[in-house]
């Protein structure tokens, strides 16, 4: 979106409006797919019915399915993949603007994408011609050789993988309001959890340049931005391959420090990668939010094993209690994976107890996804989706109950409020945000009262007392602004 508003394109919302589609998509789960394919041939009929000329998609299906996607729907003019996204103005037919200083697109300059698209890659690895600022991990350069990246199985799909960092200085649009932004830290994923894809998808490890996010948080703070958060698929790597220790702490001790961000958070560590260090920084400053997504996927020993991610309940147990000591009152987000191949009645009461014992804040369930190229994809025992559903339904109602219990404590408490704007749902309310809600993916606090003031700003922050509370959302009453 960056680059094309910065090459002079009007960006709209609206397709049918539209004279140049763009359909980003994502594949890691059958779901998602679905819901990609849906949306290029909602996509394909402005362009056959209505005003569109061109339909680009772009995106994880084009990882897997490059191919496959032109063959089957014509109406797509030009596809870009993770690692290709500077193809995009030449994709659109738009000139590129003439370079001021250095250029942006300083990425990939070799034409990595001719190999892709001449499929003159395939017999010399994953990755090729590397751009000489991209370092990778030992333990990625070993599971390569393991063969952890090949997509060979993936009919349509190119064998070079993406090795795409954007920098401080890509340009960029915010789609999140002016408020609240994210930045991803690094791309890519080492580790071997045999039910993922992303990997294949993404590439191997890789992290931005520390003095290059640091300079994109300044830029974006000094636009106004006052909530970051930061992404990756494993933000608690971040730094290993650019030989920083505790590269994530460091990092976020350095974004701390810039005056008038007031939310900074990171989403998705890996368990067993939550250093002391970490958390003291996370309790160091007040600026960062008492907040920690570590998905866990499961609990069973066995089942995690045959996951390839290792640990058990009595393990997550620990580092649960680690974290909440040294973070008091931190919300703990996660997510589970049921119906893994494999996982009998017996793994599930193990996953449904440490969920009673663990008692989240917030917690996801997803029901198995079975992928082709896949390490599980191979595996046996596979459960029904009948099961595998039954079993989620259970465990979303345990967590109901658990919650529900937890947002009670809540009534009577002074919170730090972020406005978002009124609620989608009816216009007599508006909806908010505590440090404890990462956007767009927690519950809600609906705001029913604004108290002395006569209306709320969207994007400002307020000290608001919680008033009510259900299963996962809570009602709250506006104090005062806060500056
Ligand atoms: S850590 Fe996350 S992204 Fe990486 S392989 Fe495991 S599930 Fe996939």
């Amino acid at each position: 979106m960056g680059m094309l508003d910065h090459a002079g394109a009007r960006l709209t919302a609206k397709p049918e409006e539209a004279e140049i589609l763009v359909v980003n998509t994502c594949s890691f789960i059958d779901t998602a797919k679905q819901e990609s394919v849906d949306t290029i041939l909602e996509m394909a009929r402005h362009k056959t019915e209505g005003r569109a000329r061109k339909l680009i998609v772009a995106g994880c299906l084009v990882e897997r399915y490059r191919d496959e996607i032109q063959r089957n729907i014509p109406e797509v003019d030009a596809v870009i993949g993770t690692g290709e996204l500077d193809s995009i103005l030449a994709a659109a037919g738009i000139q590129q603007p003439a370079p001021a200083a250095p250029s942006p697109f300083t990425i990939l300059k070799h034409d990595a994408h001719a190999d892709v698209r001449a499929g003159r890659e395939a017999e010399a690895g994953t990755h090729r011609n590397v751009p000489a600022e991209i370092s990778f991990r030992a333990e990625g350069d070993l599971r390569e050789q393991q063969g952890r990246f090949r997509r060979d199985d993936w009919q349509g799909a190119a064998h070079l993988l993406p090795t795409y960092l954007y920098d401080e200085s890509t340009p960029r649009l915010l789609s999140t309001g002016k408020t609240s932004a994210y930045i991803k830290i690094a791309e890519g994923c080492d580790h071997p959890c045999s039910f993922c894809v992303i990997p294949n998808l993404r590439g191997k490890f890789r992290s931005r340049r520390f003095e290059s996010v640091v300079a994109e948080a300044q830029q974006l703070v000094a636009r106004g931005v006052r909530e970051i958060t930061l992404i990756g698929q494993d933000t608690t790597c971040y730094g290993e391959d650019l030989g920083l220790k505790d590269g994530l702490a460091t990092l976020l001790d350095a974004l701390a420090r810039i005056e008038n961000l007031r939310w900074l958070r990171f989403l998705y560590a890996y368990p067993n990668r939550i250093t002391g260090r970490l958390l003291e920084t996370i309790a160091k400053h007040d600026n960062i939010c008492k907040y920690l997504d570590v998905p866990l996927q499961h609990a069973s020993p066995d089942v995690l094993k045959r996951m390839k991610r290792g640990a058990s309940a009595e393990i997550f147990l620990k580092t649960i209690d680690k974290v909440r000591a040294a973070v008091p009152g931190i919300a703990l987000r996660t997510s589970f994976i049921v119906g893994f191949p494999g996982e009998s009645p017996r793994d599930f009461e193990l996953l449904e107890n440490f969920i009673k014992a663990a008692k989240f804040d917030w917690l996801g369930v997803f029901n198995y996804s079975d992928e082709e190229g896949s390490g599980a994809f191979g595996l046996d025992a596979k459960v029904s989706k009948r099961t595998i559903e039954s079993r989620r339904r259970k465990l979303m109602k345990v967590q109901q109950g658990i919650s529900k219990r937890a947002k009670q404590a809540w009534v009577g408490r002074e919170v730090l409020l972020l406005a978002e704007g009124p609620s989608e749902e009816t216009e007599l309310l508006w909806e908010g945000r505590t440090q404890f809600h990462a956007p767009e993916i927690d519950g809600k606090v609906y705001i029913n009262d604004f108290g002395r003031l006569e209306k709320l700003q969207p994007g400002h922050f307020y000290r608001a007392e919680i008033t009510e509370a259900h299963d996962y959302d809570l009602v709250a009453r506006v104090v005062s602004p806060s500056l």
